[in-house]
């Protein structure tokens, strides 16, 4: 298998020189573009391992590519980490509702941006591996988490604790990729299923409970301000 390579998008010269730069160091292939229009059509040509697109751009913008890319099934299973500025918090959750797999915030450092490049690789990979039913298990400097789906089961440190069905799928779908950041609202389709209507809220309430029940673990589960939730990369 050859080289991954990273098409970025951006329409700053510098800091796509500065993107490019840092990921060649790491061993990326890079391919760059400066406008939307034609990274759409080198995602296309390419077919990257991974995209880095900017949310403003001068033609199309970032949401707009990321749904493009989402429905065209010759790219769609790309992963996409956005590139936005401080305080969008709103075109984040915008972008991860149509598919955005993570984003970084400008500014930022390059030791961050190759940390969630890393990051969605290794969850690409988790992901073409068979996810059925196995057994999740996390570690951290607590001890031990244990997600058994087939019995429907929590352990914390060997012991059994009791989650409700909602809980259980939440903290189940936060837990399957670690370091992924959820919108309540994705967290609210995936732990009920697109019929039930629910507010946003109430994930902040389920979390609460999770949090509650997984005692010394609670950080676990992290806010992303603004945004939603995510369950935290330990990288073990
Ligand atoms: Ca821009």
């Amino acid at each position: 298998m050859g080289r991954d390579t990273v098409l970025v998008i951006e329409d700053e010269a510098d800091l796509r020189e500065v993107l490019a730069y840092n990921l060649k160091r790491e061993g990326y292939r890079v391919v760059t573009s400066h406008t939307g229009t034609d990274g759409l059509q080198r995602c296309r040509d390419e077919k990257p391992t991974m995209v880095l697109l900017d949310l403003m751009l001068p033609d199309l913008d970032g949401v707009e590519i990321c749904q493009q890319i989402r429905h065209d099934p010759a790219v769609k299973s790309t992963p996409i980490i956005m590139v936005t500025a401080k305080g969008d918090e709103s075109d984040v959750v915008l972008g991860l509702g149509v598919g955005a797999d993570d984003y970084v915030t400008k500014p930022f450092s390059p030791k961050e941006l190759i940390a969630r490049v890393k990051a969605v690789l290794r969850r690409r990979l988790a992901d073409t591996e068979d996810e059925g039913d196995r057994v999740l298990k996390h570690s951290d400097e607590h001890g031990t988490l244990l997600i058994d789906p087939v019995r429907h089961e929590v352990q914390v440190d060997g012991e059994t604790v009791y989650f409700t069905a909602t809980e259980f799928r939440l903290l189940r779908y936060l837990a399957a990729r670690p370091g992924r950041v959820y919108s309540r609202d994705q967290l609210l389709r995936a732990a009920t299923g697109d019929d039930t209507v629910l507010v946003e809220r109430n994930v902040d309430v389920h979390v609460r409970a999770i949090r509650k029940k997984l005692g010394v673990h609670r950080d676990m589960i992290e806010t992303v301000r603004g945004v939603g939730y995510r369950f935290k990369d330990t990288g073990r």
